[in-house]
């Protein structure tokens, strides 16, 4: 059937809208059909995303009950996340309040949108001073540079707008956001080396700024959030009623790696079905 914004929708539509529901939209329209649309996602799993993934489930452990789980195991990937983790806790001796860890909230965000958007926030704490900060944990596999545009430019991203937003919305308004930075350890270990000589290694290794720094990021409001989203929201609509996707090969290597659905739009369509994986 066909719609138009603000009449009958279809089903998926309904689901409110994720950051990454936007950004997925914004990076490839033909992606998006794969991803929400045909909900289709890799099954690799990439190394990054895996230590990614770890850490922010132990750091939700350690600012909800106050200390983090041990990481069994003695694979070289065990060690170096049970070194990132020591060297994290040795680094920092917090001293704000938690709010609320890994919360979600799904609201209306903007007066003339209906749509319904489903922020999930890392860490909102209280300082010493009364000020509210979300806190975003970010693991990365390059050198912690705050003084690049990376970085710098996370003020006016759509992501810290969201979340300012949503805290806004929730009558909570926060101060701004501060960026975890968690460095990833690329060591490995040497032919004649122990396991006992690697972890040794590995925990000297992942001390300091070069593996730890917050960047906090002043809530600078962007006056033209809403419209940002609305385009995006606009060009999902134009893409659902003409059943079409477009590609954007600008995208197809992104953050260092080749897209997961590159072979796909090369025309194996197969992949689809294998190796991919249905998403929920
Ligand atoms: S390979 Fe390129 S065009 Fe295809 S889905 Fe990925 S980003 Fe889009």
């Amino acid at each position: 059937m066909r719609y138009r914004r603000g009449m009958s929708k279809p089903s998926f539509s309904s689901e409110p809208w994720s950051y990454s529901r936007l950004t997925t939209l914004r990076r490839c329209p033909k992606l998006f059909e794969y991803q929400y649309i045909h909900r289709r996602a890799a099954m690799q799993t990439d190394d990054s995303l895996t230590f990614g993934t770890a850490v922010h489930n132990a750091l939700n452990a350690l600012y909800t009950s106050g200390s983090v789980p041990p990481v069994v195991g003695d694979t070289q990937d065990d060690i170096l996340l049970r070194a990132a983790l020591s060297g994290y806790t040795q680094r920092y001796d917090d001293n704000f309040t938690v709010e609320t860890c890994e919360e979600k909230l799904t609201q209306k965000l903007f007066f003339g949108l209906p749509d319904r958007f489903l922020t999930i926030l890392d860490l909102v704490v209280v300082d010493e001073r009364g000020d509210r900060w979300l806190v975003e944990h970010k693991t990365t596999a390059g050198e912690i540079d705050t003084s690049q545009i990376r970085w710098q430019s996370k003020a006016f991203d759509l992501q810290t707008q969201m979340y300012m937003r949503a805290l806004q919305v929730a009558g909570r308004p926060a101060k701004g956001v501060v960026f975890n930075l968690i460095r990833r350890p690329m060591i490995r270990k040497k032919k004649h080396e122990t396991l006992e000589e690697f972890e040794h290694r590995a925990a000297l290794t992942c001390q300091g700024e070069e593996y730890f720094q917050r960047f906090p990021v002043k809530h600078i409001e962007d006056d033209t959030l809403e419209q940002r989203i609305a385009l995006l929201l606009a060009q999902h609509d134009a893409c659902s009623q003409l059943k079409r996707w477009p590609h954007n090969e600008a995208s197809c290597w992104a953050f260092g790696r080749e897209c997961d659905f590159a072979q796909v739009c090369l025309g194996n369509r197969a992949l689809l079905e294998h190796p991919m994986k249905e998403r929920r």
